[in-house]
């Protein structure tokens, strides 16, 4: 039987690894200029905190730690960001790690990965908005008529909303509050406000 860890180890957990978002500079907290033209109080970059190998382990054991006793043969995810996060979790678990990526906008697997039918599968992604590139790789998992027992994600911006029918876990549910500038509260305070990755923040 698994573990369940209770909501306040749960919040525990959450906050040491948002330190270890915020010591890595994944996670920046200030005045931010998005690209969709709105602002944020935060910006997160998970890119950054995979940087550092250990790091990255850290937190592919706390995903691989909910699917422990899954059977887990096979862990999957989506070029770019689930590359890293896969070959973490696979490391973690003991098991290979693949991904998939895109061809002519369509998700596969290509370079001769290949799922055998009933194979238990563990799909992860370092971060999800929407949810969209997981679904595509679900869907891919389905065509090789394996099995996806559960989802992984490192950064949960729908802050746990997502719903894939499936066990999800995440190592950080996050949501970021978007403003429109003129409705920005940090610009009605007066602080400059910043253009992540155009400069060293
Ligand atoms: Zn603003």
């Amino acid at each position: 039987m698994k573990k369940q860890m209770n909501a306040e180890e749960a919040k525990l957990k959450q906050a040491e690894y948002l330190d270890l978002f915020r010591e890595s500079k994944a996670l920046l907290d200030g005045h931010f200029l998005l690209t969709s033209g709105k602002h944020s109080a935060q910006y997160m970059q998970c890119a950054q905190v995979l940087q550092y190998p250990e790091r990255a382990a850290t937190l592919a054991k706390g995903l691989a730690a909910s699917f422990q006793d899954q059977g887990i043969q096979t862990v999957i995810g989506p070029a770019t960001g689930g590359i890293l996060v896969a070959h973490e979790v696979a490391k973690a678990l003991g098991v290979r790690a693949l991904f998939t990526e895109r061809e002519n906008g369509v998700m596969r697997l290509r370079r001769g990965f290949t799922l055998s039918p009933g194979e238990r599968v563990l799909v992860v992604e370092d971060v999800i908005t929407t949810g969209g590139s997981v679904r595509e790789v679900l869907a891919v998992v389905q065509e090789f008529e394996a099995i996806s027992v559960g989802v992984g994600i490192l950064v949960d911006r729908t802050g746990g909303t997502v719903d894939f029918g499936l066990p999800t876990a995440s190592i950080i549910q996050l949501h970021i509050q978007a403003y429109e500038a003129l409705e920005c509260p940090l610009c009605a305070q007066g602080i400059p406000a910043i253009k992540p990755g155009s400069r060293k923040i």
